[in-house]
């Protein structure tokens, strides 16, 4: 079999990605503007946040002589999917670790299809190891890791997500590659991990300011924690340019509220752009009622990082996780 040894052989990504305004009156009137930071258009396999947290991990891999990856996601996971593929790419192998050991017999859903045609080994372990294995390695408990290299041998271990250092210092990119920002910039992101907000909030000029909408439902206070101790470990110091949003998670992680549809398919009307509806609707969404609450400052210029692609067309409906 002949492994491309580079993404970029295929398909060369979109860099810097592109950034385009949305005139919107309703916006205007509320002393706030919009643009788009396209980095869903970056790259059709290893897409938007995604290139930007694991290019840095798959050189990292590559540069101490790895030839494996190893991480961890559930059914849909989009950081699972662009894993398998750069792997492929790079001519890694790749083994995914997926939440629920009752997928291990059924039909493969599109996601998890997609890995495994991309070469990804896929195994299924119970919520609760899941959960377990994943506290203990973020704890930087060696036992974990211990286990997982006896099962799959020497393997560079991403956690959930993808976020460490490196990603941080990938997501970092975005805010370097917007050089006109300045004290009445806002740039705003969706919260997963909190790895891309980061990488931003650390990247951005002074003045300038970070938002994150979490996406998940009771990650106040982690969330922050979390991001703090990938500044403290990334760049040796704390930022005080962020801050996140708890309140536009629409019930929790995948949830998708009927008013939140209405807004995301208005948008896409409104301006010509699909909507990623985990991720991308809820930040947009925020940044509108935001504005309506008066929440932002008359004057300000909010940069909307698209941080991925809708799910393919196709794709059926998934269930509220
Ligand atoms: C994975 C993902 C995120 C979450 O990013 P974090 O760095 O984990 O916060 C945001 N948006 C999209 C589209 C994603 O796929």
């Amino acid at each position: 079999m002949s492994v491309p040894t580079d993404l970029a052989a295929r398909h060369e990504p979109r860099l810097p990605s592109p950034v385009r305004d949305v005139p919107d009156a309703w916006l205007a009137e509320r002393g706030v503007e919009l643009r788009l930071k396209r980095d869903d258009l970056i790259h059709p396999l290893v897409p938007g946040n995604k290139w930007r947290k694991l290019i840095p991990n798959v050189r990292a891999a590559v540069e101490r002589g790895h030839t494996r990856l190893l991480t961890f996601g559930g059914a849909y996971s989009n950081h699972i999917r662009a894993v398998a593929a750069a792997g492929a790419a790079y001519g890694l192998s790749t083994v995914g670790i997926i939440r629920g050991d009752e997928l291990a017999d059924a039909p493969r859903n599109w996601s998890l299809a997609r890995a495994e045609e991309s070469g990804m080994e896929l195994a299924f372990v119970t919520r609760s190891a899941y959960r377990e294995t994943l506290r203990a390695l973020s704890q930087d408990d060696p036992r974990p890791l211990r286990e997982l290299q006896e099962r799959w041998g020497r393997c560079w271990v991403l956690p959930e997500g993808g976020t460490n250092v490196p990603a941080a210092r990938g997501a970092a990119e975005v805010a370097a590659e917007l050089p006109d920002l300045g004290a009445r910039d806002i740039v705003c992101c969706a919260v997963g991990t909190g790895g891309t907000l980061a990488g931003i909030a650390a990247g951005l000029p002074a003045g300038a300011g970070a938002l994150g909408i979490a996406v998940l439902k009771g990650g106040a206070g982690y969330l922050d924690t979390e991001v703090t101790r990938l500044h403290q470990r990334g760049w040796g110091r704390t930022f005080d340019n962020w801050r996140i949003e708890h309140d536009y998670h629409g019930g929790g992680y995948g949830r998708v509220p009927a008013e939140l549809e209405a807004f995301a398919a208005r948008f896409e009307e409104r301006h010509g752009v699909r909507v990623e509806r985990r991720y991308v609707a809820k930040m947009l969404w925020a940044v509108y009622d935001l504005a309506e609450r008066g929440a932002l400052p008359r004057g300000s210029r909010v940069t909307a990082v698209i941080t991925g692609p809708p799910d393919p067309e196709n794709a059926p409906a998934r269930p509220g996780t």
